[in-house]
């Protein structure tokens, strides 16, 4: 397995690589990431409270990623893959005031932004 690359700023994450993500502020909860299915995360978000952070989680990836044109499937909360559905992240929309986010799915490999 390749090693975990991580970068977090103004949040805290309750694993290293996964589960509750927090605002390092107000100590809500702004986000849940899914431990395993993830190849590459980014997060970044204004809180309720008017922190700012980011949240950067990523495996470096040998393979091609893959541009998605469609968007992530909502199940119950968790946003998951459109292809295979893996559960991927979830967003805490009532604590927070605006989200960016990019994730590529593990399996395969992906990748879905908020910005497309
Ligand atoms: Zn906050
Ligand atoms: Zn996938």
């Amino acid at each position: 397995m390749s090693e975990l690359i991580s970068d977090i700023k103004n949040g805290r994450i309750l694993k290293k690589n996964g589960s509750w993500m927090y605002c390092d502020k107000c100590n809500k909860t702004v986000g849940y990431l899914c431990y395993s299915t993830y190849q590459d995360f980014q997060f970044d978000f204004v809180c309720k409270c008017g922190n700012k952070g980011s949240f950067r989680l990523s495996y470096k990836a040998a393979e091609k990623i893959l541009q998605s044109n469609k968007e992530l499937k909502l199940n119950k909360n968790r946003l998951c893959c459109s292809n295979d559905n893996s559960p991927l992240f979830t967003i805490v929309d009532k604590n927070i005031e605006k989200v960016n986010y990019s994730i590529i799915c593990k399996k395969c490999l992906t990748h879905y932004d908020s910005k497309s």
